[in-house]
């Protein structure tokens, strides 16, 4: 049985997720934006949340784990390295480290690049991974404290996952994202057809996340760097994939 998955939006475009097992009665919530959704949700389903993971340390992430700690007694598990910046943490840890949760194996990745200390937890057993702002649908977090280099390997560790993984990120900024993606990669059928699935999604105000890292690897731009056919729209043909990954992202921050 995969563990039962929520998504909540949040804020104004963010988004945090549960994570249920039904035979404990179990429930993590993976990062907190703002406690009032996740305290709804959990009441409306009769659930105890156990657990509050989080990525990183912007505010958007964690803003509202004292108010849903006022009414859960919840263990916090983060990146030892941020330790410093994140509320009082119960559980440490760092890339390839594992923890249990409902049974499964959960996968610690450090996946640098938008903060220095970012990470993803992968419930492999289920098919999840908990990007935040690493990958997203089509894009991925903007470079704040990493290097381009940085968060290049942090997508590749993140496209070596099974394609069928659930990519569950931390924003609906899926449409913008879209805008933009035409523009390095205009003759991919994929993501005109991805586009147009968006744009249904989104007039009906329905959230474009988890995707699945079979469609980001067709359609993300910022997984194609090793593209010829992107290479080529970017003038780049032959250009290590770090470069024209970084160029990709340079754009964007333009766009
Ligand atoms: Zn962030
Ligand atoms: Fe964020």
């Amino acid at each position: 049985m995969p563990l039962e998955l929520v998504t909540l939006p949040a804020l104004s475009d963010n988004y945090t997720y549960l994570l249920h097992d039904s035979d404990s009665g179990d429930t993590a919530c993976i990062d907190v934006p703002e406690a009032k959704p996740i305290l709804d949700e959990l009441s409306l389903r009769g659930w105890r949340l156990t657990e509050i993971w989080l990525t990183h340390h912007h505010h958007d992430h964690i803003g509202g784990v004292d108010d849903l700690l006022a009414v859960h007694d919840a263990k916090i598990t983060g990146a030892k390295a941020d330790r410093h910046r994140l509320p009082p943490l119960n559980r440490e840890v760092e890339d390839g480290d594992r923890f249990e949760f409902g049974g499964e194996a959960i996968d610690v990745l450090d996946v640098s690049g938008h903060t220095l200390g970012h990470v993803a937890f992968v419930a492999k057993g289920s098919g999840y991974a908990f990007t935040a702002d690493s990958l997203m649908a089509l894009g991925c977090g903007r470079l704040f404290e990493g290097t381009a280099a940085q968060m290049w390997d942090s997508l590749q560790k993140l496209a070596a996952l099974a394609p069928d993984t659930l990519i569950c990120s931390g924003h609906e900024y899926t449409q913008a994202n879209a805008r933009f993606a035409v523009t390095i990669d205009p003759d991919n059928p994929d993501l005109k057809a991805r586009v147009d699935r968006i744009s249904s999604l989104r007039d009906n105000n329905e959230p474009t996340v988890p995707s699945t890292l079979s469609d980001e690897a067709a359609t993300n731009p910022f997984l194609r760097a090793a593209d010829p056919a992107i290479q080529a729209h970017l003038d780049m043909l032959g250009a290590e994939p770090v470069d024209v990954f970084a160029e990709i992202r340079a754009r964007k921050d333009r766009f």
